[in-house]
């Protein structure tokens, strides 16, 4: 058998090629600060409270969530946070906070370091690139524009516009489809087993994780094909038609 050589590439966007942890807590904390200042509230708990709910969410999203506009999800959420952190129901401050939130977490949006370099150098090897991610049209559209990510990929498949979320293989079926790819000559990589790596392997990709979060694999289940410290790490474990490393000829970037 043919050693198997891969000429595709998939990406998760959130926490894979951005930091999205650290832009929604430097946005919540700002608004935090900011309700706090207005109403007298804890800004430590209001922003406690604020990513819990929020990571509740987003561990929570199916499909039935894909319905429900972002912009009403986010007031939402800052209106349980709110709730919980012993202000009284009132939709127009939830509201307010979920724009700001939503203006402050735009404004604080950066790749990780080398996540350019290697998007870039994977094209140069010859690769077709896809993002896919559980993200809404209305929000990581914007994302993928502002990080100036669009000119490099060749595809982007958002939750809402697919009508499914991450891990159904559909998904990754429809990526290799649309990208002209076969599985086995695909690999997906995200930081989360649970959503990036599972459904990925269900349809025979090589996937690989990248271990931000440091959770530990669930009892019994089957590995990523490489794990890896860093987005900037990737270039490394990847079987590539051409040979691994950079091209000859790819200008290197620095501070990207
Ligand atoms: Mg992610």
């Amino acid at each position: 058998m043919e050693p198997r050589t891969i000429d595709t590439v998939l990406f998760d966007l959130d926490d894979t090629l951005l930091d999205d942890s650290n832009a929604y807590k430097r946005a919540a904390r700002r608004v935090a600060e900011e309700v706090a200042a207005e109403r007298g509230v804890d800004a430590d708990r209001l922003f406690r409270e604020y990513v819990l709910q929020a990571n509740g969410f987003w561990k929570k999203l199916s499909q039935e969530h894909l319905t429900l506009p972002i912009h009403d999800a986010r007031a939402q959420l800052w209106s349980d946070a709110l709730v919980a952190s012993g202000v009284p129901v009132d939709a127009a401050l939830a509201e307010r906070c979920g724009e700001r939130y939503t203006r402050y977490r735009a404004g604080n949006l950066e790749l990780f370091p080398g996540a350019l370099d290697l998007v870039i150098a994977l094209r140069a090897h010859g690769c077709k690139i896809g993002i896919v991610s559980n993200g809404f049209a209305a929000t990581h559209n914007e994302k993928v524009d502002r990080l100036g990510l669009r000119l490099h990929v060749d595809a982007v498949f958002l939750a809402d516009e697919m009508g499914m979320v991450k891990p159904d293989p559909e998904i990754f079926r429809l990526a290799c489809r649309t990208l002209g790819s076969e599985p086995e000559c695909t690999a997906m990589i995200g930081d989360r087993y649970d959503r990036d790596i599972i459904g990925a392997a269900q349809v025979g990709l090589f996937t690989v994780l990248i271990d931000v979060h440091a959770i530990p694999l669930p009892e019994g289940a089957r590995p990523p094909d490489a794990v890896v410290d860093a987005i900037a790490d990737v270039l490394g474990v990847l079987p590539l038609r051409n040979g691994q490393g950079v091209p000859e000829g790819v200008p290197k970037r620095s501070g990207a």
